[in-house]
């Protein structure tokens, strides 16, 4: 008999940024370099210990440059039974490059370092900025890549089509108000308010039966003691609704792919 499939699937990802697009564009300004040392300093383990008492496992998308100056805390988020997924070398804006061979290095270094890190090559691809070039799907293909988690036009899983042909790659779609990064960094608005946002999103979604919901967050941001606290609570209030499961990205597209 078939496994009957969850009615919402939650996906609660973080990118481990610290402060490798800070190293990139602001490497003389300590105070800037500070604020995303915040999260390896203090969030990640936060929010590691946030998803044991929940027992969730959970997706973290590592830029290459991270896991090379903080190897033991993203082999800890291993340990932990979390996956460890792409996200550029120093957080790279893809749009802003100048030459294609150079998107293709990032990518080489990136899944190279991540392999060597976590012994095991990184199967998802998140783009920092949410930026691609009109390139960046042939090298994800390129790449190996079995889901990418950037972009925008839908509300649930789907496979990338590219110039006609299905690639293979499942896309995870996310959304600038499902990110901890412009409603509590840009639009500081506290986290009470960004509770009933989110839930009433979930909710909404729930109620349509749409089977997917995913959130954006970082450590640097979301580990802040009130938000996670707050996370704490949104993750309890979801809990009570039947058919809920909490998953990581790539078991997720296990289970796409077996479908
Ligand atoms: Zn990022």
């Amino acid at each position: 008999m078939a496994k009957r499939l969850p009615r919402c699937t939650v996906l609660l990802t973080f990118d481990y940024d610290a402060e490798s697009r800070e190293a990139l564009v602001a490497s003389q300004r300590p105070v800037k370099l500070s604020k995303g040392q915040f999260g390896p300093r203090v969030g990640v383990s936060r929010i590691l210990g946030l998803l044991d008492r929940h027992g969730i496992k959970s997706t973290f998308f590592v830029p290459g440059w991270t896991a090379e100056k903080y190897p033991e805390s993203v082999k800890e988020i291993v340990r932990r039974g979390h996956e460890v997924a792409a996200h550029g070398y120093m957080h790279e804006n893809l749009s802003e490059l100048k030459s294609p061979e150079e998107e293709i290095e990032i990518f080489r270094k990136s899944v190279e370092i991540l392999e060597r890190v976590v012994g095991r090559r990184p199967v998802g691809y998140r783009a920092p900025h949410w930026e691609f070039t009109p390139r960046t799907i042939t090298n994800l293909v390129r790449f190996g890549f079995r889901y990418d988690s950037s972009l925008m036009n839908d509300e649930k899983p789907y496979l990338i089509v590219d110039e006609g042909k299905s690639t293979g790659i499942l896309e995870l779609p996310v959304e600038w108000f499902l990110d901890d990064w412009p409603i509590f960094e840009i639009e500081r608005r506290p986290p009470s308010e960004v509770f009933n946002i989110w839930i009433q999103e979930f909710e909404a979604i729930y109620a349509e039966k749409v089977p997917y919901f995913l959130l954006t967050m970082h450590p640097q941001c979301i580990g802040r003691a009130s938000r996670s606290k707050m996370l704490e609570t949104l993750i309890r209030t979801i809990r009570k609704k039947r058919g809920v499961v909490f998953s990581r990205c790539v078991d997720l597209t296990d289970r796409f792919e077996k479908q």
